[in-house]
């Protein structure tokens, strides 16, 4: 089997599992308990967050841990929304129309929530690029790094200069970009930032959210006093994982994984010079391709492919598909005839070679026999 679908999750490191080990069994006491064997744990846990801070230039102290990106990006927006709910000014929420859900819904239950709070979504050109958007000051700006499904990447020090210039709070949500796209929370004026170590070849239920300052949200989970942000008990193997699972990835070199997916796209393209590339392929993340391939539906080509695992540009919920938000927005006319590649470190030549004679032999097959 060949797995392409390393934007919805991937496989874990061996070596991060190792790191992770000695937490899982051995060195299992809670960090937060006083005697010598807690210590220990509570050591590997600055010692994560040294490392995570390290690679975005961020202070060890402003690293704060969660269940993932999801809770993370919920914990940003709803958190600055319960510090500001008591202001008398409009409460806006700017965000691109192409954020993930965890973004988009939870600015929308907020809206539901409070008619004070309005949500600004700023277009997206046909490449997924931000079109022109005015700015003022207001409760959170949220622009992901890249995104999940065209892989378009955003200037994030051009946003965060933005912000500044406006003095409304920035954050990103940079799950699919960390490691593959310089982040410096410094340079890049960031106030807070989101991602889940799954998508890194690392642990599931582990999530990072970096915050310049943590008293500019009020926590969404109350309990005992751990952690500022988010009590309860740390989950210290998940911790130590996405530190080495982040080190790794930003050590990786993903220009590689880059040459390898524009090669897969040429493969394709040879053979079927009608597909259509969704998105940018400059402003891109290395290891993403999402083509559509005109009159061959996605649903029909990825059943077809049983030991090649790609997704559809369109997500499916109980049986019906959904059209995908992000192709709409990009003015996508084949939405439903759309893949998406998501390449991964362990990916090879070989790998690509394969996927690519699958994909044209059933695409081949299916307009022969006039299966649309
Ligand atoms: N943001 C982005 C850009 C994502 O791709 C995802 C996962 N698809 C998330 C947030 C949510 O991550 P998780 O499911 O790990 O909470």
């Amino acid at each position: 089997m060949i797995y392409l679908d390393n934007h919805a999750t991937t496989p874990i490191d061996s070596e991060v599992l190792r790191t992770m080990f000695p937490y899982l069994t051995d060195q299992y006491a809670n960090p937060n308990s006083a005697h010598a064997f807690g210590l220990t744990a509570r050591e590997a846990v600055e010692q994560a967050r040294t490392s995570i801070a390290k690679v975005i230039n961020a202070k060890p102290e402003q690293i704060h841990f969660t269940s993932g990106a999801s809770e993370s990006n919920n914990t940003v927006l709803k958190g600055l929304w319960f510090k500001r709910q008591k202001s008398t000014a409009q409460l806006l929420i700017f965000t691109s129309i192409i954020e993930h859900p965890s973004i988009l819904n939870t600015a929308k239950y907020l809206c539901e929530f409070d008619p004070n709070t309005k949500h600004v979504k700023i277009n997206v050109d046909a490449l997924g690029a931000l079109s022109d958007f005015e700015l003022t000051s207001g409760l959170v700006c949220s622009i992901h790094a890249a995104n999940n499904e065209i892989g378009t990447t955003y200037d994030l020090g051009a946003i965060g200069s933005k912000c500044k210039s406006v003095g409304i709070p920035f954050h990103t949500d940079v799950t699919q970009a960390i490691g593959k796209i310089k982040i410096d929370v410094e340079a890049q004026n960031i106030t807070s930032l989101s991602f889940s170590a799954h998508k890194l070849n690392g642990p599931k239920g582990i999530g990072v959210l970096y915050l310049r300052d943590p008293d500019l949200i009020c926590p969404l989970i109350h309990g005992g006093l751990q952690e500022h942000i988010r009590s309860g008990t740390l989950n210290v193997p998940g911790i130590v994982g996405v530190a080495h699972a982040l080190k790794l990835t930003a050590a990786f070199d993903w220009e590689q994984i880059g040459k390898l997916r524009d090669r897969l796209l040429e493969l394709i393209q040879n053979e079927i010079p009608d597909i259509v590339v969704n998105g940018s392929m400059i402003n891109r993340l290395p290891n993403n391709l999402n083509i559509s391939i005109p009159g061959v539906k996605a649903e029909i080509l990825i059943k077809g492919m049983s030991d090649v695992i790609v997704s559809s540009g369109a997500a499916c919920k109980s049986g019906n598909t959904q059209i995908s938000d992000v192709l709409l927005a990009i003015g996508s006319k084949h939405p439903e005839c759309a893949i998406r590649f998501g390449l991964g470190k362990n990916n090879t030549i070989e790998d690509i070679e394969y996927a690519a004679g699958r994909i044209i032999s059933i695409v081949k097959s299916i307009r022969t026999n006039g299966r649309k």
